[in-house]
């Protein structure tokens, strides 16, 4: 015989941990989606930062400009101050 079956579950208990968007996310610097660097699929670093991704294309434009999107993102930054 096991023990107690009838505990409560609900599919949405481990969604309640932490909050959509919190102050931990990452904005992705090609289109500005907002994108969670702990589950963060594409990410590269570039000049000792993290940049995140929402998708493979935007990582592969942040690739062939890295500059030029580097200088956006620390703008955006600085406007926001998303840290
Ligand atoms: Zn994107």
């Amino acid at each position: 015989m096991e023990g107690r079956q009838g505990l409560p579950k609900r599919a949405s208990d481990g969604f309640k941990s932490g909050r959509a968007f919190g102050p931990a996310m990452a904005l992705d610097p090609v289109c500005g989606t907002p994108v969670n660097p702990h589950s963060a699929f594409w990410m590269i670093w570039y000049k000792g930062t993290p940049y995140y991704f929402c998708g493979e294309e935007c990582q592969m434009a942040f690739d062939r400009k890295p500059e030029e999107y580097r200088e956006r993102a620390l703008e955006r930054r600085e406007n926001e101050r998303i840290y």
